[in-house]
């Protein structure tokens, strides 16, 4: 009996399997059958060869925050454009939809698209569907409603969103924070809380979190972030990161500022998964793809290693997906993802305008989705 694919010459680098250097995977019914030494597994044994050769292969990269409800909301794109057309074998929508619409995100989003789709779902039941001030009306949270579909689609939904800036929830400060922790403890899911332009204050949102809550956008360059203005990490922050509150990047048109990043590592803070919050308005830039936000933080001194993991091994654990995907480990889902260096430098630019050189930059060039063999085309 053959299997179905050799991914054969690759150079694999698999942080959440602590593996590193050449070697060719075995690939049967969607699943990772083997690693091998080079060579080691005989050709004839196979129905397809893919020859990696001078390609990095990594686990399927996982993007954990993007939006990707076009029809539905104004800022959507199409999850296979930013996922597997990319080289991201899973992207999570990040408050997108809520309650509400939760049918329609199922049917036309993760069951139309090739690349896994999962979702931290707006505790507002609107999400994004009608306008971005979700949470200005307490009445927008429906917590039977939103507790009902968490449990009918536990499989997908992977966590509650609350997004905690001015703009987003108007006068009602930390309120609905405190409404979504006390919902996220019953329903036993992570929160993934955006921050921004205060009010509330940032002391008092990382205050509510603990340990698996991830806070998106952490390396804005507004005020009233991570950094005081002399530039030190804030108490609190510190304190969040002690208890095992996860700092997620969530790049976005607004939400990323090299200052900040450097800043921080500095002060030895890493984020812990690395994401766009990508949607139509920036895939044109600042944002672009996944793989050009990873090369931002080679440019800024991270190494190969540390970006990966925080775009496959880290992710899936967030995601509590350890055992199926973010690591080529035998049995787990055959989601790879094999990139190439471009050697040429490239400019490339934050939130802020900001410019930064890398010398080289990570292009995509296949994406193996549950085994089956896609090209990227960006
Ligand atoms: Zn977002």
């Amino acid at each position: 009996m053959k299997i179905d694919l050799l991914v054969k010459n690759g150079y694999v680098i698999d942080p959440g399997n602590k593996m590193k250097g050449k070697f060719d995977i075995a690939i049967d019914k969607g699943k990772i059958l083997g690693i091998y030494q080079p060579n080691t597994f005989s050709e004839y044994s196979t129905k397809n060869v893919l020859d990696v050769s001078d390609c990095i292969v990594v686990p399927g990269l996982i993007d954990l925050h993007v939006h990707v409800f076009p029809i539905k909301t104004v800022l959507g794109i199409s999850a296979d454009h930013v996922g597997v057309n990319q080289g991201v074998t899973t992207v999570v929508d990040a408050g997108s939809t809520g309650a509400s619409c939760i049918n329609s995100f199922i049917d036309e989003v993760v069951k139309k698209n090739i690349t896994r789709v999962l979702l931290w779902i707006n505790v507002a039941s609107p999400g994004l569907c009608e306008g971005l001030s979700e949470l200005a009306d307490l009445k927008n949270i429906e917590l039977e409603k939103l507790e009902e579909v968490i449990k009918e689609h536990s499989q997908v939904i992977r966590g509650i969103k609350v997004r905690m800036s001015s703009s987003v929830v108007k006068n009602n400060g930390i309120k609905p924070l405190e409404i979504a922790k006390k919902s996220a403890q019953k329903v036993k899911l992570p929160l993934m809380v955006h921050i921004g332009n205060p009010p509330p204050d940032l002391k008092d949102i990382l205050s509510l979190l603990e340990a698996g809550d991830v806070v998106t956008h952490a390396f804005h360059g507004k005020k009233g972030g991570i950094l005081d203005e002399d530039g030190k990490l804030i108490l609190e922050a510190e304190n969040a990161l002690k208890r095992g509150v996860l700092f997620d990047v969530g790049h976005g048109t607004s939400s990323f500022s090299f200052k900040v990043m450097k800043r921080a590592i500095d002060l030895g803070i890493a984020p812990h998964t690395i994401s766009t919050d990508i949607y139509l308005a920036n895939i044109t830039g600042p944002v672009y793809s996944l793989v050009t936000t990873m090369t931002k933080f080679i440019a800024l001194g991270y190494s190969l290693e540390e970006v990966i993991k925080a775009t496959t091994s880290m992710p899936a654990k967030v995601l509590r997906m350890e055992q199926e995907i973010g690591s080529i480990k035998e049995g787990n889902i055959a989601d790879i993802s094999i990139l190439k260096w471009n050697q040429s430098p490239i400019k490339l630019v934050d939130s802020e305008g900001e410019e930064i050189v890398a010398e080289k930059f990570l292009l995509p060039l296949y994406t193996i989705k549950s085994g089956k063999v896609l090209k990227c085309n960006g």
